[in-house]
């Protein structure tokens, strides 16, 4: 029987479809309706698959939220995004509970003890609160949902805050065969097949996971939930169900490989037969590295939430062109522009264009600009700098100002924006720099006011009750004035280049 794994429990695919089709009818009487949006504050966890496949029944968004997040930026997400019911863990809703919006309908999941145990919680800390609808007993007191066949609406993830916010990246609703023709492309580049055992090592509430826990639930045999990457624990995982089949980030790569070889000795890995990372570029010696032990099992995709997956690397692929990121997948289009708008030869680096045909349009939620900005000819760019040569794409550079940490991308515009609200700032940029686990970490300039003595220890302070911790700066720098530019802009990248020569 197909089954969930988290941790020592499980549940089947068939007890999970179930409660799904129960939540739908409570998510109905609780007033979602089609195109309506469904807010999940969840960690990993069977809840995410119901509440998903629930809200996709109804023709609804889910809306995946950051729980890394401080409540501000939780509560920005659902003030934005207008959910008609959120599903929250306890422990999770606990902190944002007080400053809900009165009219949004609540649906608690009780946070397991295990995770609670794992991300140092009281076991208190993952019970309802008085009068608070448990979700697994409201569906369960429900008839399954028979309404009308609705058009499909995939997750609505927030991600792009390049001028500040994130924003909402709401897909346009599929019909039955368009959600067909995407769901047959992504079981092919993730190589989805009947009796796979899948690990999703990363947070659902991520794009690639996301779609990936959406793909492979009809298919595995078994999906095992990782609630926190561990990299022994991963490796464990592996051996302990077999697992043939995952998905992941470099970061993890990296930390996997930095375990003693005597704890990597300890265990079979031979099961592996597709593990697929994304999400950032991937060092090539920690691929090497990894496919010297793992064999060729390393597939990579390069994509982003607004175009989906746009290209494939197998093993055979890469090992023949290391560093590159594939070949575009099949009904995908990939064009390379030069600054002056033109498209430019192969092997000539330029903005990356993509378009991939099954995968639904896009818009961003409240920002059709920020969408119209992005297109050129039909195709858009997620701004990443690249070149195509004999086929295969390859990633050199960010357009945007964006830097990818562990595989999650960071807007220095919101870290900035609350830097800039910090007592005794008068102005700071913060930028990527090279960190070997990471890949990127955070790096903050800093001009203080005159008089001012705020110290860095101060502004970490501040920033912790504004910011998710992973968005605080590393590093901050101090400056008596910031380098401008003749516009009087602050001069990043003289502030960056320092950093990137030392790493060479
Ligand atoms: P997830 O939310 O699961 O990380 P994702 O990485 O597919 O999904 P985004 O978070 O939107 O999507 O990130 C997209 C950006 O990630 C791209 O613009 C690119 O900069 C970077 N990226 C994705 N795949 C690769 C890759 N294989 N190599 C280098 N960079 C990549």
């Amino acid at each position: 029987m197909a089954s969930i794994y988290l941790d020592e429990r499980s549940v089947s695919r068939e007890e999970v479809l179930a409660r799904a089709a129960r939540g739908a009818r409570l998510l109905h009487e609780a007033g979602v309706r089609e195109g309506d949006a469904v807010a999940l504050l969840l960690r990993n966890d069977f809840a995410f698959f119901e509440a998903m496949q629930a809200t996709a029944a109804l023709g609804a968004y889910a809306v995946p939220i950051n729980w890394h997040g401080k409540p501000d930026e939780v509560l920005y997400v659902i003030g934005d995004a207008q959910p008609k019911v959120l599903i929250a863990h306890a422990d999770l809703l606990a902190t944002v509970r007080q400053e809900l919006p009165a009219d949004l309908a609540v649906f608690v999941v009780p946070t397991p003890p295990e995770l609670l145990e794992r991300f140092g919680l009281p076991l208190a800390a993952g019970r309802p609160a008085p009068g608070e609808r448990a979700w697994q007993a409201a569906a369960d007191a429900c008839a399954p949902w028979d309404g009308p066949a609705v058009k499909l609406r995939s997750s609505m993830i927030y991600t792009s805050g390049t001028t500040g916010r994130p924003k909402g990246v709401q897909r346009e609703p599929a019909t039955a065969e368009q959600v067909a023709a995407n769901a047959a492309l992504l079981r092919q580049v993730w190589g989805v097949e009947p009796g796979m055992r899948a690990l999703i090592a990363g947070p659902m509430y991520h794009a690639s996971p996301n779609s990936y826990a959406r793909q492979v639930l009809p298919a595995a045999e078994r999906i095992v939930l990782q609630s926190r990457f561990d990299a022994e624990d991963t490796l464990a995982t592996i051996a302990r169900h077999g697992i043939t089949h995952a998905v992941m980030v470099p970061t993890m790569f990296v930390r996997i490989l930095k375990l003693p070889e005597a704890v990597r000795r300890k265990y079979d890995v031979s099961s592996l037969r597709w593990v697929v990372h994304t999400g950032a570029p991937c060092p090539r010696e920690v691929k090497q590295a990894l496919m010297d032990w793992w064999g060729p099992v390393v597939y990579e995709t390069y994509g982003g939430t607004e175009v989906g997956t746009a290209t494939l690397s197998t093993p055979q692929d890469w090992l023949a062109h290391p560093g590159s990121v594939g070949r575009p997948v099949p009904g995908a289009r990939i064009a390379i522009y030069g600054d002056d708008g033109v498209p430019v030869a192969d092997g000539v680096p330029g903005e990356i264009f993509v378009k991939v045909d099954a995968h639904p349009d896009f818009t961003y939620l409240h920002d059709d600009d920020k969408r119209r900005a992005a297109e050129r000819d039909g195709l858009i760019s997620v701004g990443d700098v690249g070149y195509l040569q004999d086929g295969l794409l390859y990633i050199c550079d960010r357009r945007s100002d964006m830097v990818i940490s562990a595989g999650v991308n960071i807007y220095p515009a919101e870290v900035e924006a609350a830097l800039a609200q910090c007592p005794g700032v008068q102005d700071c940029a913060v930028f990527g720099i090279p960190d070997d686990e990471f890949g990127e970490v955070l790096a903050a300039a800093i001009e203080l006011l005159p008089h001012s003595d705020a110290t860095e220890a101060e502004l970490r302070g501040y920033l912790a009750e504004k910011l998710a911790k992973y968005k605080i700066p590393r590093k901050f720098d101090f400056y008596e004035r910031l380098p401008r530019e003749e516009s009087g802009k602050i001069f990043k990248r003289k502030l960056r280049a320092p950093y990137w020569e030392a790493a060479g």
